[in-house]
């Protein structure tokens, strides 16, 4: 059940940070399941099958990656798909400090999972996907700073 990870998130949208961290969260488990998480109460820039998009064309080329959506509890998702470790970003001490609470909460509702944190390279510590959200909306060029394979949907369509 260890080799089997879960990289949950909003991804609206995935940023080459998040690209970054989960390339590297792969290689160290069998299987990675990079989850969109979804809330119906909260509004999105993306919608959920352009997110996913995103995603899959982002990862086409790594054969242990496969996305899935989901609704509800983080912990219910890795008891369905039989995940072991949670991973998740870290970019800064408050990014942290957030993280560690969720993950207390996590563990307490599923006490056999384990999450692990993976440092943001120090490329991308100043990536969000809050700001790039913000050049969107405002018309700016999100290119630099989401995949490739972004960039070329949103080009073609
Ligand atoms: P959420 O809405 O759950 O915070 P996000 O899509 O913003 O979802 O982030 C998902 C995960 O990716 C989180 O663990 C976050 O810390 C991590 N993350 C976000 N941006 C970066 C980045 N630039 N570098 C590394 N990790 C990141």
């Amino acid at each position: 059940m260890k080799n089997v990870a879960i990289f949950p998130g909003s991804f609206d949208p995935v940023t080459k940070g998040h690209e970054e961290i989960i390339r590297r969260a792969a290689s160290l488990f069998e299987k990675l399941y990079v989850a969109i998480g979804v809330n119906k109460k909260k509004k999105y820039c993306f919608d959920l099958s352009q997110r996913k998009r995103f995603l899959e064309r982002t990862f086409s080329d790594v054969a242990n990656i496969e996305v899935v959506t989901y609704e509800g509890l983080t912990v219910s998702l890795c008891n369905s798909l039989g995940a072991g470790v949670l991973v998740r970003g870290l970019r800064s001490a408050i990014d942290f400090e957030y993280e560690y609470k969720i993950g207390a909460f996590n563990e307490i509702m599923s006490s056999g999972l384990e999450t692990i944190y993976l440092a943001a390279s120090p490329g991308y510590t100043h990536l969000s996907s809050t700001i790039v959200r913000e050049i969107y909306l405002s018309g700016g060029d999100i290119t630099p700073f989401v995949p490739e394979a972004v960039g070329s949907i949103l080009q073609d369509g």
